[in-house]
């Protein structure tokens, strides 16, 4: 059997940053990559954090191929037909180094694997996995196909599926009620007509986020983010929600409404779809990380349920390349001692727990239970936008002050038992 010192499967952003750390130190690496190329079958909304990842490579995040910087975030909450915009923009976003910026994955992916190959890493796409090899417990190789090859260890970054960690006993099976399903198209649009459309300046982009009646109800919500000349427009929708819902329409039917509705219709107007593409996210939290690290392997990104949707941040990529990085140092670390044991590289699990990546989703751990709370989804966007738009009514009767009316509407909708133990489950969010 053929063997190399380190396998990676999967050469999303997890695999190909293990691979460029590790192939940077002169490590023997080889992904494996079932796509046409890198890039080729991911997905994401589209906006990566950066600012978490520079010290990671930081050679890398000044050239990598970036669609814009975010210098204007959007919220908009949309029930009962009116709509409310929460609208932030501010010069920190984008001055010196931005905080982040809207990718696309085709690009970003195919570059990043360039790199990995010029550090001398062996990129192999049209290469899909079927199995992992496992001796006495230990994770010893793959097998594609007919092929085996022997490695001393295998990176797993597979993506969300988890179907060859699963299948080894690595991970758990992945579960509806821990994922939802994002389904997107990338829409042309002249640069020009974006900026335009979304008030930015030359070169500098734009975050919406939409919930409530977007989802009808369930759990989730909708994004839009601007990319050079198209935009990103897609929906998350919790799996469960999904499977459950009665009105048996599909659920690319949703996102087809949503391009219909009166707000979203002049966003879209004039553009070409050029992409459409759907993919599951682990939405689970910190509660369903698997173990990090065991004899022989190592897994990371999405495969490892490292993945937090904040309701106003969404976050996946920023931690798989972080993962991808600590997962490199901690098999270096293996490899100098010449133990690839799960004692060997404990230190991947050590190295994410004291990093930003097991933190924050420690920091979150309540925000999955949270977002199962369907009030989130639909009596809050209606209560807000039936306060405001109260505030701003002249009907032909004598008007109330400013504050008698906004008080009358949070007495009617934010002054209840329940409204008080939503409070209470979200305190520490
Ligand atoms: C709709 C949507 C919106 C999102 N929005 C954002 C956002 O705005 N910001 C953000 O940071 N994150 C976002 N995320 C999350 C983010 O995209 C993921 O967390 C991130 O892509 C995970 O990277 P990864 O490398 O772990 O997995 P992936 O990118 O899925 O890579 C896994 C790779 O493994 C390959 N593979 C799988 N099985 C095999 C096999 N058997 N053999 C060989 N290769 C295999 C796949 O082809 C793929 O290339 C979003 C996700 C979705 C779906």
């Amino acid at each position: 059997m053929e063997q190399v010192e380190c396998i990676v499967v999967g050469g999303g952003l997890a695999g190909l940053s293990a691979a460029y750390g590790l192939a940077s130190a002169g490590a023997e690496v080889m992904v494996l990559e079932r796509g046409d190329y890198s890039g080729a079958k991911n997905v994401t909304g589209g906006r990566l954090y950066v600012k978490p990842i520079r010290r990671f490579y930081p050679e890398l995040w000044d050239e990598a191929p970036y669609e814009r910087p975010v210098a204007r975030e959007l919220v908009t909450m949309m029930a009962g037909g009116a709509h409310t915009t929460v609208e932030i923009a501010s010069d920190r976003f984008t001055a010196g180094q931005p905080q982040s910026y809207t990718v696309l994955r085709a690009r970003l992916d195919q570059w990043l694997a360039e790199k990995v190959g010029e550090k001398g890493a062996m990129v192999v796409p049209n290469m899909k996995v079927d199995e992992l090899l496992r001796k006495d417990g230990k994770v010893t190789g793959i097998r594609a196909g007919e092929d085996e090859i022997g490695a001393q260890v295998v990176i797993v970054a597979e993506g969300v599926l988890r179907l060859l960690s699963s299948k080894a006993g690595l991970t758990s099976e992945p579960q509806a009620r821990h994922h939802a399903i994002g389904y997107k198209e990338v829409i042309e649009l002249p640069a020009g007509v974006i900026e335009d459309r979304w008030r930015l300046n030359p070169g500098e982009g734009a975050a919406h986020l939409f919930m409530g009646d977007c989802t009808k109800g369930m759990m989730g919500g909708a994004f839009l983010y601007t990319n050079k000349e198209s935009i990103s427009l897609g929906m998350v929708v919790g799996m469960d929600d999904m499977r459950r819902r009665r009105d048996g329409s599909e659920s690319w039917q949703l996102l087809d409404e949503f391009k219909e509705l009166p707000q979203i219709k002049p966003l879209v107007a004039g553009g070409t779809v050029a992409e459409y593409s759907a993919h599951s996210i682990p939405e689970g939290g910190i509660s369903q990380v698997p173990k990090l690290a065991g004899d022989g392997y190592v897994v990371a990104g999405d495969t490892a349920g490292l993945s937090l949707n904040a309701l106003v941040t969404v976050r996946g990529m920023d931690f798989a390349i972080a993962s991808g990085y600590f997962a490199a140092q901690a098999v270096l670390k293996a490899k100098e001692a010449g133990d690839f044991s799960a004692a060997g590289l404990a230190s991947y699990e050590a190295s994410l727990r004291d990093s930003f990546v097991l933190r924050d989703l420690e920091t979150a751990r309540s925000i999955p239970n949270v977002m199962e709370n369907p009030r989130l989804f639909t009596h809050y966007p209606q209560a807000i936008g039936r306060l405001l738009e109260s505030v701003y009514t002249i009907d032909d009767q004598p008007q109330a002050g400013i504050v008698k009316k906004a008080w009358r509407g949070v007495r009617r909708d934010f002054m209840s038992v329940a409204t008080v133990k939503d409070a209470w489950s979200m305190r520490k969010i």
